[in-house]
């Protein structure tokens, strides 16, 4: 059979993100499985020693041990790269060690970082109790206040980091004007866009240079692992940030890696939902007169608007409200819910719900919570794939 018009190794570049994220990266075997295979196994063999003294010296490519590469996880790398337009992409253990991966491989003791307040709660413990530890000068800026942002990128910054929309009040920070910022002081721009993924925000094409993800979240999609990843140049991601994975091994395990590819070819069709959904049960919220206040980036009064038509495609799944009556109200209205998950998480199929001051901000004293918005009211959802008459039923049992 002639098998010369198919191709497993195309020009992806000509495609268009739903099929990247279906074709991308698998590579079959003479077995010619349709499906991605699991590779697992910790090291691989040569045909001769020749070829392993080749391969360890990296004049021949191919695998060598399972900590540097593993076909299962070099899929999803293959195919997340492509879908963020990135030259590279490095797979690692969770989020957390995708952040901490990047900063250990970029950064060295003296240098300073910028770091938008309103970043996940365990990225904070990270620059503050262990990478301020080795030397790094942290400086916290208000992801949307510019000035803040221009009085602190000095050339002694070597990277800004954000996470826009931000976590739980969907705040924006326009990616495309922090990228000149930092590029005007030789310094770089690493963009958290586990909110939008890049089925909804891409923000290398958008002047970022990298592009952290907790995989963990929607690129699974549905709740059945840890893992995350680092896209962007092939020398400061494929060469620096793959060398600390390599050395260091908070490496994705292949199992992992599949879920994760796999999960991959439905992201697009998930977050259009997602986004559906979200924007049906902020607009009830919003008519609801028990409710003070919604944030959503689907709302025509978000304050960033503009922004977001400007450089998101959809709004994600994240919504949160505030209603009267405190942290008593809100958890009563937690409480009196039925189906939706009472759970931190985010990014499942399953409609999540949970009230950050007492969770996700509980560490933070009562003034930093306040400074940062967080009103002892405000009720956090991730909007899943469930009907949305459904969960929307459901709050209204909460909300009673
Ligand atoms: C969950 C999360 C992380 C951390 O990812 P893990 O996979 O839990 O380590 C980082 N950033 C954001 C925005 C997250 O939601």
């Amino acid at each position: 059979m002639n098998d010369s018009n198919r191709r497993h190794d195309p020009d992806a570049e000509a495609w268009s993100l739903a099929t990247r994220a279906i074709r991308v990266g698998h590579h079959p075997t003479p077995e010619r499985e349709h499906g991605e295979p699991i590779f697992t196994t910790s090291s691989f063999t040569f045909e001769s020693a020749a070829q392993a003294a080749a391969r360890f010296a990296g004049d021949e490519p191919g695998n060598i041990y399972a900590r540097f590469t593993n076909p299962t996880t070099r899929v999803f790398e293959e195919r997340l790269a492509a879908m963020e337009g990135g030259e590279d992409c490095v797979a690692t253990a969770s989020g957390m060690a995708a952040i901490l991966s990047t900063f250990m491989a970029l950064c060295r003791a003296g240098d300073e970082v910028v770091v938008s307040r309103q970043v996940f709660g365990t990225t904070n413990v990270l620059f503050d109790k262990y990478l301020a530890k080795f030397g790094l000068v942290v400086r916290w800026v208000d992801l949307t206040d510019w000035a803040q942002w221009e009085a602190a990128v000095t050339d002694r910054t070597a990277l800004l980091f954000i996470e826009t929309p931000s976590n739980p009040l969907t705040e924006v920070a326009d990616i495309r004007r922090l990228a000149d910022l930092a590029h005007a002081h030789e310094a770089a721009l690493v963009v958290d866009n586990c909110f939008c993924t890049p089925a909804l925000q891409r923000p290398l094409e958008l002047g970022a240079d990298i592009v952290i993800h907790s995989a963990t979240k929607f690129l699974d999609g549905q709740g059945r692992a840890i893992g995350g990843a680092v896209v962007g140049d092939a020398e400061r991601v494929g060469k620096e940030v793959r060398g600390f994975l390599r050395t260091c091994g908070p490496t994705m395990a292949p199992f992992n890696a599949w879920i994760f590819a796999k999960g991959l070819e439905t992201l697009n069709l998930r977050m259009e939902a997602h986004s559906r959904h979200a924007g049906e049960v902020a607009e009830w919220l919003v008519a609801h007169p028990k409710v003070a206040r919604v944030h959503f980036p689907g709302l025509s009064d978000h304050p960033q608007a503009d922004i977001i038509a400007a450089q998101q495609s959809g709004p994600g799944a994240i919504v949160s409200f505030v209603v009267e009556g405190g942290r008593k109200k809100a958890w009563q209205v937690i409480d009196r819910t039925e189906m939706l998950s009472i759970t931190a998480n985010l990014g499942d199929t399953k409609t999540t719900i949970t009230h950050p001051a007492s969770s996700t901000h509980g560490r933070l004293s009562p003034e930093a919570r306040a400074d940062a918005g967080i009103d002892e009211g405000l009720v956090r959802l991730s909007v899943g794939l469930e009907s949305p008459r459904d969960i929307i039923a459901d709050l209204a049992r909460g909300l009673g």
